[in-house]
């Protein structure tokens, strides 16, 4: 008696952890605003929501 698994093509697209996708929300690391991932500025690894505010801790 052997339970089939169905297969598990879906969750392997999300079973990596950090591995972040377009649509995921990130932090911005300065003001705290969600943003899409698309739609944020990566700098220094980490997501910002704006030029200004990269600029303020750069
Ligand atoms: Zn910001």
């Amino acid at each position: 008696m052997f339970i089939k698994k169905k297969p598990t093509s879906v969750e392997q697209a999300t079973s990596k952890k950090d591995d972040i996708k377009a649509s995921d929300m990130v932090e911005c690391e300065v003001c705290g605003v969600y943003i899409e991932v698309s739609e944020s500025i990566l700098s220094n690894a980490k997501y910002y929501c704006s030029k200004e505010c990269i600029e303020k801790v750069s």
